[in-house]
């Protein structure tokens, strides 16, 4: 098997760009299986598909045909930047917190990574999904920082506007609303595997997390035969 790299933490931890950067320097496939959850509780939505019906939503879960590339796919359709708003954020932790949506797609993320050469970012992959990942880390930053990220990320539509205070205050919210849910919920909760390596990218560039990230990642390199 060839290397695979898990990179988990909360939102507007850098964990998106990271990932994606280190994938691209590496020619490794980058996962999002945030984006699963994000598409999986749109396609339940446009189902009609109530989100607390683990079961029903999990049936979603494992039969929907994901395309995750630049943009994101479920069954055929282009959800790359529906399912980036402030209510499929919420969206996507309900159906997360279903024991019965995890086991579908956890079984389908380690299919999706079985032989390496993958970066894999998430809430649970160095815990859960791939305990035995090359490489496991856990990116952070304090709740101010994540919330200010998070305004000004142009990939979440409803963020566009402003970095504003009063802007940034309301999405602070809603991040902590989500994180103790990612952090409370009874199935793999968000938390660092005892084996990641955590980095606190509060005020640190993205290059300079790459950079890190790399540094963890050579050594693990198996040299090609
Ligand atoms: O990473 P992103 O913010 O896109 O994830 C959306 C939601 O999906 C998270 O808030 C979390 O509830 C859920 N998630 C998860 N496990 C993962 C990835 C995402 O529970 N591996």
């Amino acid at each position: 098997m060839d290397v695979l790299i898990a990179i988990d933490g909360p939102s507007g931890a850098g964990k998106g760009t990271v990932a994606r950067t280190v994938a691209s320097q590496l020619n490794f496939r980058h996962i999002d299986t945030g984006a699963m959850y994000r598409a999986v509780a749109w396609r339940a939505q446009q189902l009609g598909i109530d989100l607390a019906d683990g079961e029903a939503v999990a049936g979603v879960a494992e039969t929907a045909v994901f395309t995750l590339s630049a943009c994101v796919e479920i069954d055929g359709h282009d959800v790359t930047s529906a399912i980036r708003t402030p209510a499929m954020d919420a969206a996507a932790a309900v159906v997360a917190r279903h024991p019965e949506v995890r086991r579908a797609l956890v079984s389908r993320q380690r299919e999706m990574g079985r032989l390496g050469g993958v970066v894999m970012e998430g809430r649970d992959i160095g815990t859960v999904v791939f305990p035995e990942a090359d490489v496991k880390v856990y990116l952070d930053a304090t709740p101010d920082e994540r919330a200010r990220r998070r305004a000004w990320d142009r990939a979440h539509t409803a963020s566009q506007t402003s970095g504003a205070p009063d802007h940034v205050g309301q999405i602070a919210q809603a991040l902590e609303a989500r994180d103790q849910s990612d952090r409370t919920r009874a199935v793999s909760p968000l938390m660092p595997a005892t084996d990641a390596v955590y980095l606190d990218t509060t005020g640190v560039p993205i290059d300079a997390v790459v950079s890190q990230v790399m540094a963890l990642i050579r050594p693990r390199l198996r040299p090609v035969p």
